[in-house]
């Protein structure tokens, strides 16, 4: 049997048997895992509030060769958002951030950089709860990025010369981004605003790109909204469980 210590982030957690839960967190030095937490549904337990979704916590966990389910030992709540508990807008874009991160994210798979962007996303919406539309637009765009499913935003996969001007850019069925004369107007239209907004993700940290985009205007929100909603779904080959409630087709 071996122990592990982590820093995790609480995604779901699901109610097993009288007593215990299964919980699934994004952890820094593992990726997503599942465990059991015994006992945690007793009035006194050794977990307290700490395995409450989106909680960032010191998780210390044991597991046995050949189970899938780690058991949880151990926590320590580093950050938790009970003052967001009352929020449906903001726990409606955690639940989507953290379906998310379910889907992409496969099984115990340390990955550096998703954990910190996860983090530095549900920290932003923490700190601003009204940038969350910027925040999710973010994550999105990440997430795609990190995953290797988010198309080169500077170069035409067609003929390689760097995107530019005022024309629109065209994604094609393959996600791949051309230029207006490679695509010959095929494939959905990516206008220069909503490319700049996307290159803007590159740049920026959340609260940044939050800030910076403000004054864009509905249509262009609108846009970028439905594109990344349609590259999630064409990755995830349906529609993802969760949609935040201000997109509104
Ligand atoms: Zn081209």
């Amino acid at each position: 049997m071996a122990v592990f210590e982590t820093e995790a982030l609480v995604l779901r957690s699901y109610n097993l048997a009288e007593a215990d839960k299964i919980v699934v967190c994004l952890s820094r030095s593992t990726g997503l895992i599942r465990g059991v937490a015994k006992n945690c549904r007793k009035l006194k337990n050794r977990f307290g509030a700490s395995l409450e979704p989106f909680t960032l916590i010191n998780l210390t966990y044991f597991e046995k060769e050949h189970q899938e389910l780690v058991s949880f030992s151990q926590t320590e709540i580093l950050r938790s958002r009970f003052n967001l508990s009352s929020d449906a807008a903001v726990l409606s874009g955690f639940s989507y951030m953290g379906d998310l991160l379910m889907d992409f994210s496969p099984p115990r798979q340390a990955n550096d950089n998703l954990y910190r962007m996860a983090l530095a996303c549900f920290e932003a919406v923490s700190q601003s709860p009204s940038d969350l539309e910027w925040v999710l637009r973010y994550f999105e765009v990440w997430l795609l990025k990190l995953e290797g499913f988010l198309p080169d935003l500077r170069t035409c996969a067609n003929c390689h010369k760097a995107f530019g001007g005022d024309e629109p850019l065209y994604l094609g069925s393959d996600l791949s981004l051309r230029c207006a004369s490679c695509s010959a107007g095929r494939g959905t239209v990516i206008s220069k605003q909503v490319h700049q907004q996307l290159r803007a993700t590159e740049k920026l940290s959340p609260p940044k790109f939050a800030e910076e985009t403000r004054g864009v205007p509905a249509e262009t929100r609108e846009a970028l909204a439905q594109l990344t909603y349609k590259l999630i779904s064409r990755v995830l080959e349906r529609t993802p469980r969760a949609r935040p409630t201000f997109v509104t087709s």
